[in-house]
């Protein structure tokens, strides 16, 4: 790994330049984890860099169907270093069930930056927090998922439609055995043959179509007698996430457990979606960065023309844009984190600090996708052609980047949800609540064009049509991002300097107002170059 990466064998946490910032406005409790975290950095550089590269390259899952006497398994097979890194870091799980924080969990998740491995991981707490909330009668099973000692999963997305959940066919009928679900049709199952217990959206027998009259189940992988409960027709050959098997699952009378009340399994399925999509959010920031310091390291020694290419000036253009989006992006996703933090142990029916959450992990799921895509294809091409092949780091950071904008909900649909969760609950009058001081605070022209953005953008709505303002729900849901963007980095400057005030003023020339860079940054390594940190780890 050490010719494919400038940053393998380097201590990620010691190199990363905002997260502490961001995070010392959240989490007080960071200073107590300092030595755990300086840990998690040198792993993740080391050895969760090369094995997740590995696997990706050559040891994906396999699915083995049958055993030697030709009964049906349907089991992972993983290579064992995969098998052994994953249930090492099956820890990052705990904190917000062991009384800390989500900042804990997401600070080390972005750290640790591989959506295949993270999304074996998460969908094992999203079965975690499902059971903690609505049915700890599953004690036990909670601290298996927590310990790394079971993996969960969660399948609601069927063959005839992922975001339109309502359509699910899979019927759950109540016997002498408890709920027996069926169904052929759970089509994009992630973590199959390696989860130990999945939650599981089917309708009860009378419920009513749509999806409210969905309820969530949890299905172990085996029958009380150790038979197998459910079958895995086979694996989705993917262009990224190869590390978590993600298959095609059948239910054939299979016995489960329902979670909670019958009537709400549609609000308890879309909270485990907010949880995904904030971590969807932190993730897609995870990767942005690992593709940032792979170019800063590049930049510095390749040279063209005869001089280092980060002494080009679009080079440097590409370097700000690159610190620009990562930096307001880390933003947006921990504020996201905080929000649900402050919200996420209530119940149905909801405050408006849940919705508030809710309408903000919209914003971040979306926006911080956009990043992630534009930053990692950026860091291939400051590779130049070494970036397009696969034999080094960098390419494989964008192939995982590109899931971003689908799973856990399309970008058209967190708009559609958005643009729900404000006509219904107006949870938009908390983020004018917040953000509205916030930027009046900071005062500057940029800060008051990001004001005049907020303006326009709540009278564009309200005067459209229903049909317009769905035309228009991505360029709304853009700029309510763009807009805390903003805000949130100016608030950074005045804790942790200058630099994010100037952070603030790029994002919002290049996306409040839509205009270049603008070149007072050409000669200001401070923007596009921490190069304290580079030259310490050099
Ligand atoms: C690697 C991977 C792993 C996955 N793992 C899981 C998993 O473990 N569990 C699980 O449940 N799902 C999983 N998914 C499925 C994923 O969540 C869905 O693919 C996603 O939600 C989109 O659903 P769909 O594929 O059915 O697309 P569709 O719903 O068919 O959408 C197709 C297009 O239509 C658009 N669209 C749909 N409805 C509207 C509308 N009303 N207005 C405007 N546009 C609309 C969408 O935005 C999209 O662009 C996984 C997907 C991938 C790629």
């Amino acid at each position: 790994m050490e010719f494919q990466s400038y940053i393998y064998r380097k201590n990620h946490w010691l190199l990363e330049p905002d997260l502490k910032a961001i995070l010392g406005g959240y989490w007080v409790n960071l200073h107590e984890h300092r030595g755990e975290f300086e840990d998690f950095g040198v792993l993740v550089g080391s050895e969760v860099y090369e094995v997740t590269d590995y696997v990706d390259h050559h040891a994906a899952p396999v699915l083995v169907m049958h055993d030697l006497d030709g009964h049906r398994v349907d089991r992972a097979r993983l290579c064992p270093a995969h098998a052994e890194l994953l249930k090492h870091l099956a820890f990052i799980n705990r904190p917000p069930y062991e009384g800390g924080s989500w900042h804990h969990h997401f600070a080390l998740a972005f750290l640790l930056a591989d959506p295949g491995f993270y999304c074996s991981l998460f969908v094992t707490n999203q079965t975690a927090y499902a059971l903690h909330k609505y049915a700890p009668e599953h004690a036990e099973i909670i601290q298996q998922l927590l310990s790394g000692d079971a993996w969960g999963a969660t399948w609601m997305t069927e063959t005839q439609g992922g975001s339109d959940l309502g359509a699910n066919t899979t019927t759950a009928i109540h016997s002498d055995h408890g709920w027996l679900l069926s169904g052929e049709n759970k089509y994009f199952a992630s973590n199959a043959g390696l989860a130990d217990y999945a939650l599981v959206t089917a309708r009860p027998e009378g419920a009513q179509p749509g999806p409210k009259g969905l309820a969530l189940f949890l299905m172990p992988r085996e029958r009380p007698d150790g038979s197998l409960n459910y079958h895995v027709r086979r694996y989705k050959d993917k262009i990224g996430t190869r590390a978590v098997p993600t298959g095609e699952v059948e239910c054939h009378d299979s016995q489960a457990y329902m979670v909670g009340d019958r009537g709400k399994g549609i609000y308890y399925t879309l909270e485990t979606l907010t949880v995904s999509r904030l971590a969807n959010a932190i993730g897609s920031m995870g990767l942005a960065r690992k593709a940032h310091l792979e170019a800063l390291y590049r930049v510095r020694t390749r040279q063209a023309f005869n001089r280092p290419l980060v002494d080009h000036p679009l080079v440097r253009r590409d370097l700000t844009d690159i610190a620009v989006r990562t930096a307001a992006g880390l933003c947006l996703a921990f504020h996201a984190v905080e929000l649900f933090d402050r919200a996420w142990t209530e119940m149905p029916p909801y405050s408006l600090v849940y919705h508030y959450a809710r309408f903000f992990s919209h914003l971040a799921k979306n926006r911080t996708a956009d990043h992630a895509t534009r930053v990692t294809l950026l860091a291939m091409e400051l590779f130049g052609g070494l970036g397009f092949l696969e034999e080094y780091a960098v390419a494989r950071l964008h192939r995982e980047a590109l899931v971003a904008p689908i799973w856990e909900g399309t970008s058209n649909i967190q708009a559609l949800d958005m643009l729900e969760v404000m006509q219904k609950k107006a949870a938009h009058e908390s983020f004018l609540d917040e953000f509205i001081p916030m930027l009046e605070r900071a005062g500057t022209p940029e800060a008051k064009a990001a004001l005049g953005s907020l303006e326009q953008t709540l009278q564009d709505i309200v005067q459209q049509n229903l049909g317009e303002v769905q035309w228009y729900g991505k360029d709304y849901l853009n700029r309510f991002a763009d807009i805390a963007q903003t805000a949130l980095l100016y608030a950074l400057a005045e804790t942790n300097g200058e630099r994010y005030a100037m952070l603030a003023s790029l994002y919002a020339h290049r996306f409040i107002l839509g205009e270049p860079y603008p070149s007072w940054a050409l000669e200001d390594r401070s923007i596009w170059f921490p190069v304290e940190l580079i030259e310490q780890s050099a």
